[in-house]
């Protein structure tokens, strides 16, 4: 809720001031309080201090050593704490996450901060035209790069808060290992993790479209994740008979058998569990399996079964005849 109130601080700044994109955080900074640029000795990216201090003009401290598009979001952050009537006293930034203090409250501003930065330098209703315009995600991020002058991550990430459900993006660094990746909310598919390699983007190779760029030394990439996929298999049989083939051809040990099958009926469980949420159809259930079950290394000798697609399709249909 309270995010909600921070938001709407940016919009009736935006509003106020008649603020162009990319918004002159400088200068919109000084109407408020002090701004200094300095070197900091501990890993910190600003400082709110004075705030809300009888007699006392807000001070707003950046450290000038970031690149330019970071001071950006943390002056429009210290922003944020200098506007909002409950923030107080002094607030340090500190990227070290070790020494940050934890107390619910300064989380709790620290998201509201940054809830205001966001919606100060992207604002909701120009990412929602620019999303309404363009199919494109690697445009549509570089133009929020450009005109909102933020980082490319920033960008990312306001994408990813925006996009409907079926939506992943995987940042990837020159050696080709991943450094960053999410999902909109709402996507079957599990983000890979940080430090995998290109093998990640290859079991994205479902995805009905692929948009990359790149900044720097760093590769994005967004996937389009489809609503439904069409049934491969043949559906032939039962599929408890099936699975049982493809577990006893993939190994004679019993017990790995069965953990083989524990792991797969955890996957299809949860595909059951969709079903009793809202409306599927049996290509939107075969596409939520395809999703959970790609990024699942575990289980690579099932999926790469040659039977394994005929056993899906016949447990989807047997599912779908339940309803
Ligand atoms: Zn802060």
């Amino acid at each position: 809720m309270r995010k909600e109130t921070a938001i709407n601080y940016a919009k009736r700044m935006h509003s106020h001031h008649k603020l162009t994109l990319p918004v002159d955080v400088e200068h919109l900074a000084k109407k408020y309080a002090n701004l200094r640029f300095e070197e900091f000795p501990i890993d910190i990216d600003g400082v709110a201090a004075n705030l809300k201090q009888r007699g006392k003009t807000p001070t707003i401290l950046v450290n000038k050593d970031r690149p330019k598009s970071r001071q950006r979001f943390t002056l429009a952050h210290e922003i944020g704490h200098v506007v909002m009537p409950w923030h107080m006293g002094t607030i340090c930034d500190i990227t070290n996450e070790n020494l940050v203090d934890g107390s619910q409250e300064y989380l709790t501003m620290e998201a509201e901060a940054n809830a205001f930065a966001t919606e100060l330098l992207m604002p909701t209703i120009w990412i929602q035209r620019l999303l309404d315009e363009h199919e494109n995600l690697a445009t549509i991020s570089q133009i929020i790069v450009k005109n909102g002058g933020v980082s490319p991550i920033a960008a990312t990430l306001r994408l990813r808060a925006m996009l409907p459900a079926g939506y992943l993006f995987i940042v990837m660094n020159s050696k080709e290992s991943i450094t960053y990746a999410g999902r909109s909310d709402g996507t079957y598919a599990t983000p890979p993790n940080k430090g995998d390699g290109p093998d990640a983007i290859k079991r994205l190779s479902y995805a009905s479209d692929t948009y990359t760029f790149t900044a720097g030394t760093n590769t994005y990439f967004w996937f389009k994740l489809p609503d439904e996929i069409e049934l491969e298999g043949e559906s032939d049989g039962d599929w408890r008979l099936l699975l049982d083939t493809i577990v006893k051809e993939i190994t004679r040990n019993t017990d790995e058998q069965i953990k083989y099958k524990q792991k797969v009926n955890g996957v299809l469980g949860y595909a059951n569990s969709l079903i009793g949420k809202g409306a599927q159809t049996e290509k939107s259930l075969y596409s939520a399996c395809v999703q959970r079950f790609a990024n699942n290394s575990a289980l690579d000798p099932i999926t790469k079964h040659k039977k394994f697609k005929n056993f899906l399709a016949s447990k989807i249909r047997d599912l779908m005849s339940k309803i």
